[in-house]
């Protein structure tokens, strides 16, 4: 009897997060989430349309291993925000366990879609909250939403009320006060919690600071837009699929310099009709090109007189072989021409695999000539100045970093000293604390 926790993923790598709590005989499971490395890596060892099964997707170690739980006395599965690295592995995983998913409505559809995309029944019932509320997921445990900032619409923090004290779980978040689309972070609420017993904390930039204010990223494009809405040439941006604030922001700044605005690709169109289903936002004046033979014959109708007419809005900027982008370049769906412009509204993630594979992009984009913009950009993930924003508000007796490789969690302990103890947890190794 007691409170243990259990890392199953995201405690020394960037991805795959999963995290099980153990009150005394029962489980609850927060987030299930993909490697995407590792996913990326089977996928295309199959085919992008062929499901891999659970067994190739251990082995490429891209969703988390259960074989440390004892799946029987799960009572819930809790999914933070609709991130794969968070609810990734859901599919996969899911019907191994007889308990609910317990999401906000955005996060439940994109479930729902993922599972559709590989035609996977989920048998578990999927249970929707709205994201200031507060059920109850066991015998004695009841979980909270706190709506909180970040990249995607209708992320939360968890917390975890138990017998044994309060469990938050600050996993992927910032703290934005003006981030473009949705409501701020209830930080009335993240005060009420003081004192709390844990506080889990996003680490990915431990010790790091910067602007990462939504709107500030809205300024960089409109900027960019104004400086690069060439005569005659196209324009393509290429952003996050689920970073609808972004699309939001590229769709009304495309309008604004008067060139019609398309969506390009099925990814983009799954998490738009997701927003517009739960009344996020609605891009019906958008035209969505969704398939790729009908985008091939699409770009088949751009000539030197319509070029410049269109924005093109698409996926790929990791350079990730089965993107959108990539597509238009080495299939020549699109014939790149001479001060063609492609914005990159995102940072390169910084692992061997994409630092390379966008690099090899780049350089094909240069072969034609075309200008290319790169970190029109700001990060869902807090900085130094939200940790120590999120530590004064809730106060923790203790502090877990997560969603790091080890260093940084280590650097995590300088930002925490002040506040409570810090422990460094590893996957697979339980903490009892109670
Ligand atoms: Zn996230």
């Amino acid at each position: 009897m007691g409170l243990t926790i259990l890392p199953l993923g995201g405690y020394q790598e960037v991805g795959k997060n999963c995290t099980a709590v153990i009150i005394d005989d029962e489980i609850v499971l927060l987030d299930m989430g993909l490697h995407l490395e590792g996913f990326i890596s089977v996928q295309e060892e199959i085919d992008e349309f062929t499901v891999p099964s659970t067994e190739q997707l251990l082995t490429a170690k891209a969703i988390p291993d259960l074989s440390f739980v004892d799946l029987s006395k799960v009572c819930a599965i809790i999914a933070s925000h609709a991130h794969l690295d968070h609810i990734g592995a859901i599919p996969f995983l899911a019907d191994r366990i007889k308990a609910p998913i317990h999401a906000t409505a955005f996060t439940g559809n994109i479930i729902r879609r993922l599972c559709e995309d590989k035609k996977i029944d989920l048998h578990n019932k999927l249970t929707i909250h709205d994201s200031n509320s507060t059920f109850k997921v066991g015998k004695h445990i009841e979980a909270e939403f706190i709506h909180i900032t970040h990249s995607i619409p209708q992320t939360v923090v968890i917390v975890l009320h138990t017998p044994y004290g309060k469990i938050v779980f600050a996993i992927d978040y910032k703290l934005d006060n003006t981030p473009v689309l949705g409501s701020i972070t209830n930080e009335k609420r993240l005060r009420e919690l003081k004192n709390a017993d844990v506080l889990f904390l996003d680490s990915l930039y431990a010790g790091i600071d910067a602007e990462n204010s939504e709107m500030y990223a809205r300024t960089m494009l409109e900027e960019n837009f104004q400086t690069y809405n060439r005569k005659g040439k196209a324009l393509v941006v290429t952003t996050f699929a689920s970073h609808t604030a972004r699309l939001k922001s590229i769709m009304e700044l495309g309008r604004k310099i008067g060139r019609e605005v398309i969506f390009i690709g099925r990814s983009m169109a799954k998490y738009c009709d997701a927003a517009k289903d739960e009344n996020i936002f609605d891009f019906s004046n958008v035209e969505f090109i969704r398939f790729g033979s009908k985008v091939r014959r699409f770009f088949k109708k751009i000539n030197k007189q319509n070029r410049d007419k269109y924005l093109f809005v698409v996926t790929g900027h990791q350079g990730e072989h089965n993107a959108m982008l990539s597509k238009m370049i080495d299939l020549k769906w699109f014939q790149f021409e001479k001060d063609d412009v492609v914005v990159f509204s995102s940072f390169v993630i910084p692992t061997d695999t994409c630092v390379m594979s966008r690099a090899i992009l780049e350089e094909k984009l240069h072969q034609h000539e075309v200008t290319v913009i790169k970190d029109i950009h700001v990060s869902g993930h807090a900085y130094y100045k939200d940790h120590i924003k999120m530590l004064e508000m809730i106060k923790p007796k203790m502090v877990v970093p997560i969603h790091a490789e080890l260093d940084k969690m280590e650097k995590m302990k300088d930002t925490c000293a002040s506040y409570g103890e810090v422990h460094i947890l590893e996957n697979g190794k339980t903490w009892t604390y109670k």
